[in-house]
């Protein structure tokens, strides 16, 4: 299955893709993971990006499809991937049309996932990321056992950059923007499934899983979840 996981930022597509990926084996590709790994690590990408990421402004659509195509002829995309945070533009739609079709494939589906705006500034202030195996999690909406420390790996939970009040403001007025005429994109290729994203996590990923589940020949490959 080749899926899109859509939504505004703190919609909660990292925490479902973390279920979903395991789920289903599928490779999890997340352009904004992939931007802070460039960082992390010095390189010309991120070096480009991180001036706009820190103004919460979106990375220039070139930059953002040329990861993005390169990232999809590895070998473990061959037989599906779940997209996150991309496409974000109707041009990075639009080049990934191409790219599919170069492919001989095709978007199976969007997962948009839909929360009321309002909420999203405490989502996004709230969270926190592990610093090892990059877990997500909540200050009050999923909280770890241990203050600080990841459930999973013992790793260090930190705040992301751009989930500063101020960075987080400009984040949601530019992908809100963004946002509409993409839904409209895929609404019209009949491959968008909306989910209510305003339901407890483990409710939003039972949704998620009974639309996957719906596709034929889709079989869970991995029934442990994240
Ligand atoms: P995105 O990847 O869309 O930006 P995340 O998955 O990182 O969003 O979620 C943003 C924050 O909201 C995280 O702290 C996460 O733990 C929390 N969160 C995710 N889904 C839900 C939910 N359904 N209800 C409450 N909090 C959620
Ligand atoms: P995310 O981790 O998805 O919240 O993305 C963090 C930041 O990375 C965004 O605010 C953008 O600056 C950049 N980014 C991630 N994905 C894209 C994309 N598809 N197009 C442009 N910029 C992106």
């Amino acid at each position: 299955m080749n899926l899109i996981l859509m939504g505004l930022p703190g919609a909660g597509k990292g925490t479902q893709a973390e279920r979903i990926t395991i789920k289903y084996s599928l490779p999890h590709i997340s352009t904004g993971d992939m931007f802070r790994q460039a960082i992390k690590d010095g390189t010309a990408l991120g070096k480009q990006a991180k001036a706009f990421m820190d103004k919460g402004d979106l990375v220039p659509d070139e930059v953002t499809i040329g990861i993005v195509r390169e990232r999809l002829v590895k070998e473990d995309c061959k037989s599906g991937f779940l997209l996150d945070g991309f496409p974000r533009t109707v041009q990075q739609a639009e080049a990934l049309d191409t790219i599919m079709a170069e492919r001989g494939g095709k978007i199976d589906a969007v997962l948009y996932i839909d929360v009321d705006p309002s909420k999203l500034m405490k989502r996004l202030t709230g969270r926190r990321i592990c610093s090892k195996c990059g877990a997500t999690y909540h200050l009050s909406f999923n909280p770890p056992k241990q203050t600080g420390i990841c459930d999973k790996c013992g790793g260090e939970l930190k705040q992301r950059k751009d989930d500063s009040e101020a960075t987080v403001h400009e984040r949601l007025q530019v992908n809100t923007k963004q946002q509409q005429p993409l839904i409209a994109f895929y609404r019209d290729k009949r491959v968008l499934k909306t989910i209510n994203g305003d339901q407890p996590i483990d409710q939003v990923f039972q949704n998620v899983s009974e639309i996957l589940e719906a596709f034929p020949g889709q079989s869970v490959k991995n029934d442990r979840q994240a």
